[in-house]
């Protein structure tokens, strides 16, 4: 059995969760969440970075510095997870559903402005399976509105876009180290933060209110409560897990970019033939084969497929259903304009297993079999 995804785990894990342990501190911003926020302000170009207890509270936090009320707008896709409007609508927000390219799965730069009203206070763009959405365009329009930018780059980090990380383009980034991303310590995540001016009250937010991390540094004497916020800081067992694959992060994504164009090459010719489609990486970006999906001719041809490969001992799955389409979606938010896109191509999309450990041999046997549904 070909399973969908194995956490990924390199073989250091363990040591250093040992050496947290054995250090008698293993509460949050210990020795290795500080290894890892470093790894990643140096690696991303992010102003700062601070670990999380996972993507949901990074967005969390963005959504609190970003002071999103009761009734404020915030445009994003309907194709994500749920997270990415939840941070909002617990805040009050609004959450103001876009349709997506069909090319990228990423909101429709072009849809954008018009969504836009006098309640309007965020774009967050969503960055599909580490593939950058179009981040000038949606810059320009963020500053002529003078809108908040959160990327959801849960899937992003190793990707960017011109050069530029991704997490790292807007006013915050939020990236996910849960156990089915590229690199994980179980549940985990990270809050990027562009400008200086937003640190010390993330850092406030992030401790329960407390500037204890000034206090940490050194910079006071004492610690108290300086303003209302929640514990969004993970334990450093669990940074010790996450710190052991930042180490060979080239590695991991080399092996997994490996596998990604493995599928490429071996399923292009029925895309040559028209029967399936691949996934699209506009020239600007640079992805990190966090998924590799292709997409059937509709919902009964992907349901049919993705019996016929459990048969053959290959766990595969679909992804996202449109956040509009769900109860809560129909409560908290509203779809601007039509949904051409998003729940068609959604219907469509179907993900091949992705992960470090998986083997040449094993993308070779499940091409195969992709090959024998569609009798090439
Ligand atoms: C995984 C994921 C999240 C949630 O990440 P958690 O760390 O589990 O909170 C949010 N948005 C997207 C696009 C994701 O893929």
């Amino acid at each position: 059995m070909i399973v969908f995804n194995v956490p990924p785990y390199t073989g250091k894990e363990l040591e250093y969760i040992r050496q947290a342990v054995e250090k008698q501190k293993i509460c949050g911003d210990g020795e290795f969440t500080k290894k890892c926020n470093e790894w990643i302000e140096k690696r991303s170009g992010a102003g700062k970075c601070l670990l999380t207890t996972s993507c949901t509270h990074a967005t969390e936090l963005a959504a609190l510095l970003a002071d999103i009320k009761e009734g404020d707008e915030v445009i994003m896709p309907a194709y994500t997870f749920v997270s990415t409007a939840d941070a909002f609508v617990l805040r009050g927000g609004v959450p103001v559903f876009v349709d997506i390219r069909p090319d990228t799965m990423n909101i429709d730069e072009k849809r954008i402005e018009e969504a836009v009203t006098d309640r309007t206070r965020a774009i967050v763009p969503v960055h599909y399976a580490g593939v950058a959405c179009e981040m000038d365009t949606i810059m320009e329009i963020a500053a002529r509105h003078n809108l908040m930018v959160i990327e959801d780059a849960a899937q992003g980090l190793m990707a960017s876009y011109k050069g530029r990380m991704l997490g790292t383009i807007g006013d915050f980034g939020a990236y996910s180290f849960h156990e089915t991303k590229n690199y994980s310590m179980g549940e985990g995540g990270a809050l990027l933060i562009r400008d200086e001016k937003y640190v010390e009250e993330a850092e406030i937010l992030r401790e329960k209110g407390t500037n204890r991390s000034k206090f940490f540094r050194g910079q006071i004497d004492k610690y108290t409560w300086v303003n209302y916020g929640s514990s969004y800081l993970p334990s450093d067992m669990n940074a010790a897990y996450l710190w052991a694959q930042l180490l060979v992060a080239d590695e991991i994504n080399d092996h997994r970019l490996a596998l990604w164009r493995q599928y490429y090459e071996e399923l292009a010719p029925l895309r040559e033939r028209g029967l399936i489609e691949l996934p699209v990486i506009p020239k600007d970006c640079v992805h990190n084969a966090h998924m590799f999906y292709i997409k059937a001719k509709d919902l009964a041809e992907r349901t049919a497929l993705l019996a016929f490969l459990k048969e053959n001992g290959i766990l595969a799955v679909f992804h996202y259903i449109p956040l509009h389409t769900a109860p809560a979606g129909k409560r908290f938010g509203r779809f601007h304009g039509e949904d051409v896109y998003t729940t068609k191509e959604s219907e469509r999309l179907l993900r091949l297993p992705m992960f470090y450990k998986l083997t040449a041999a094993e993308v070779f046997y499940i091409t195969g079999k992709v090959k024998e549904f569609y009798r090439v």
